[in-house]
């Protein structure tokens, strides 16, 4: 594992000859991380997982710090997912002292999401594009799970022409259709049970419908429901389930990602 910007680059620097993958995540690994991995490994020679979690992109301190962490298993899932090189660097190794340049993807990173958590996409942004830097990876891999994240990063790709191949990998999703997410470990079983409701409103593929039928289920609290004229168009939302936020979308138009 390397954990300074200097030990990446050193171990990176023999092997630039051949394709290398970034998959960056914040951690907690489960099913739709593995399915990045798999992907990354399928067709890349050198595949890095980031493990970091941005404080940037956190507008509330108390989610920050709930964020669960468990490095040991991640870099065990690492290992066997064929990982070659975990990065995972320090608060103070990506954010030095006197930190100030941010990248902004304006319009998009002010919607939906944008709205309700200011300043997160810039947080996303900033901290993928100094990974990008520090990684030069001929391939990304995210997954379709955050599509308005998967959107803001392609317009960052395309607006600083960015050699990068982006990769979007499909929503994985539990068998009762609720999309893992390392958050869902903070809900009770009732609230796990509740959150199925989410899922199957987004299912309807309708805006309206969707919302009707939440306002029917007990104890969800919309954030926004909402079509997003993404590539491809999704229906997304985001729900509070207790202390818990969830989002998630599904694909109008065309296969999913
Ligand atoms: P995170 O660790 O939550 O920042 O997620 C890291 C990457 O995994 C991001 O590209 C996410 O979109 C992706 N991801 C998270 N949950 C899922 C899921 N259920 N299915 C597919 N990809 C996911």
């Amino acid at each position: 594992m390397a954990q300074t910007i200097a030990d990446v680059r050193g171990v990176l620097s023999g092997r630039r000859d051949g394709s290398i993958g970034i998959v960056p995540t914040m951690g907690a690994l489960h099913e739709g991380h593995r399915s990045l991995l798999r992907a990354a490994r399928a067709e890349c020679d050198t595949v890095v997982m980031t493990l970091f979690v941005n404080p940037a992109q956190f507008s509330d301190r108390a989610d920050l710090q709930r964020y669960p962490h468990n490095e040991t298993h991640d870099l065990e899932s690492a290992r066997k997912a064929g990982v070659d090189v975990v990065f995972a660097p320090s608060a103070d190794e990506m954010y030095p002292p006197g930190f100030q340049t941010w990248v902004d993807v304006t319009e998009l990173g002010e919607i939906l999401e944008g709205a309700h958590r200011p300043g997160h996409f810039r947080g996303v942004a900033t901290v993928v594009l100094k990974l990008f830097t520090i990684v030069r990876p001929t391939h990304a891999y995210f997954g379709q799970k955050d599509a308005q994240q998967v959107e803001v990063i392609r317009r960052l790709i395309r607006d600083l022409a960015l050699e990068i191949e982006l990769r979007v990998l499909p929503t994985v999703r539990d068998a009762d259709g609720v999309a893992l997410s390392s958050r869902n470990g903070r809900l009770t079983p009732d609230e796990r049970e509740r959150a199925v409701a989410f899922s199957r409103a987004l299912a309807t593929g309708d805006a309206d419908a969707a919302r009707a039928l939440l306002a029917a289920s007990n104890g969800l609290e919309i954030d926004y429901i909402e079509r997003a004229d993404f590539d491809p168009p999704v229906l997304a939302g985001a729900v509070r389930i207790g202390s818990t936020r969830l989002i998630d979308n599904v694909v109008l138009e065309g296969d999913e990602a």
